[in-house]
């Protein structure tokens, strides 16, 4: 608890460890806090064809493990803990974490996102017994069942993709009748013999007994109700920043994301955010990086300045 570090990142996705990466290759004093795994949220993706330098894509899980060998080689220092509050006292950066507290002069905060709910009859009811948000991990458990998946953006088509491997069929429901995920998606899933689409949709609720047995969806546009027999579904509405720690030390944005200059720099002076979690974010593996590597840079600025 004496020891003041240098820079404290918080998150060890790609923005958390592109700056763990580029702090330690500048000699400072760094230490990276993840809560989970070393490489985020990319962990669940089942295949990133759209980072340079993989013509051939590479699976989310080696990416991030290959970013995570390439922070180790610079022996960044990796404590598991979840991030709780930041205080500031004269400057210095006071961080609670879950395994105790840690001091800094600077912070990146890189703590990434997680999936948004529906808020809907069921859904808390059914986790874990037919709702899922993660089809790489869950997918299996569906073989040569029917499922739903909820969305209509790139998480929601790359699961539903991976999720015709297994099941019989895969129902996308999309509450408009205009997909938001990128083209090449749409493409591979509109031409997939095993996927089904239902348009301007939405969920209502999620019944079943011990698991998931149906949907009860309505049709926005006609107000028509209709029951769908499925034994699972994957909810993929988007992401919510993972802030509510820092609600009243930094100006986030109504969606609760934070706001960055253009150095990652927050309202308070030398702590930076940096990934998903920041405002404005493309939210993309490679964006993730290139944040990562500004907010590193403007950390040691900072730190050289003060
Ligand atoms: P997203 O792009 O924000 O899409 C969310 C989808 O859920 C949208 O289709 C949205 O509908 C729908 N939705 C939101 N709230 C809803 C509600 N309450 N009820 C019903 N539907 C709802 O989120 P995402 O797919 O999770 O992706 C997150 C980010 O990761 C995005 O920026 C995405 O580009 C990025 N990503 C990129 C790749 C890639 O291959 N490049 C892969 C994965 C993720 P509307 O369309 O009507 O808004």
């Amino acid at each position: 608890m004496d020891k003041v570090y240098q820079l404290i990142i918080i998150g060890g996705g790609p923005a958390g460890l592109s700056a763990g990466i580029y702090a330690a290759r500048s000699r400072l004093d760094t230490l990276l806090i993840e809560k989970a795994g070393l490489g985020g949220n990319i962990l669940n993706a089942e295949w990133v064809e759209n980072y340079p330098g993989f013509p051939k894509g590479v699976s989310g899980a080696e990416l991030g493990s290959l970013m995570a060998q390439q922070a180790e080689k610079y022996n960044l220092p990796t404590v598991f803990a979840e991030a709780e509050g930041i205080e500031v006292r004269d400057g210095e950066k006071l961080l609670k974490t879950s395994e105790g507290q840690y001091r800094a002069k600077a912070v990146i905060i890189a703590g990434g996102s997680e999936h948004s709910k529906l808020g809907v009859p069921g859904e808390e009811e059914f986790r874990g017994k037919g709702v899922s948000y993660c089809a790489m991990c869950d997918g299996a458990f569906f073989r040569d069942e029917a499922v739903a998946v909820i969305g209509g953006g790139n998480v929601a088509l790359n699961d539903a993709l991976f999720i015709t491997r297994f099941v019989s069929k895969v129902i996308v429901i999309h509450r408009r009748d205009q997909l938001r995920a990128t083209k090449v998606l749409q493409e591979r899933a509109l031409a997939n013999p095993r996927m089904e689409f239902i348009w301007d949709t939405v969920l209502e609720s999620i019944t079943g007994d011990s698991q998931v047995r149906g949907l009860q969806l309505r049709n926005v546009k006609t107000g028509a109700k209709s029951n769908l027999p499925v034994s699972g579904v994957f909810i993929a509405v988007g992401l919510k920043p993972n802030t509510e720690y820092l609600k009243g030390l930094l100006a986030l944005s109504e969606g609760g994301f934070i706001l960055v200059d253009g150095q990652m720099e927050t309202n308070v002076p030398g702590i930076f955010a940096a990934g998903d979690i920041r405002a404005g974010s493309i939210r993309q593996v490679i964006a993730a990086a290139g944040d990562g590597a500004i907010a590193a840079i403007s950390a040691e600025r900072f730190l050289s300045s003060s």
